[in-house]
């Protein structure tokens, strides 16, 4: 099953990728688990870590691993 964290999707539970991240966009609009790639984006703070869904485009920040409920 997936968990939304805020910013994507995570992986979670049984037979599920350790840390994979899925595009919200895609999953939330057509239901399909798009697995999201890291990319670098650099700016004037310097280079950061973001995610890319390779089908919409669409672009989220990595955001720290949040804690369990
Ligand atoms: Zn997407």
């Amino acid at each position: 099953m997936l968990r939304y964290d805020g910013t994507v999707y995570r992986g979670e539970g049984a037979g599920e990728p350790e840390g994979a991240a899925f595009c919200p966009r895609c999953y939330e609009e057509t239901g399909r688990r798009v697995r999201l790639q890291t990319e670098l984006a650099v700016s004037r703070m310097g280079a950061v870590q973001r995610w890319h869904c390779p089908v919409c485009g669409g672009r989220y920040p990595v955001s720290p691993q949040l804690a369990d409920d």
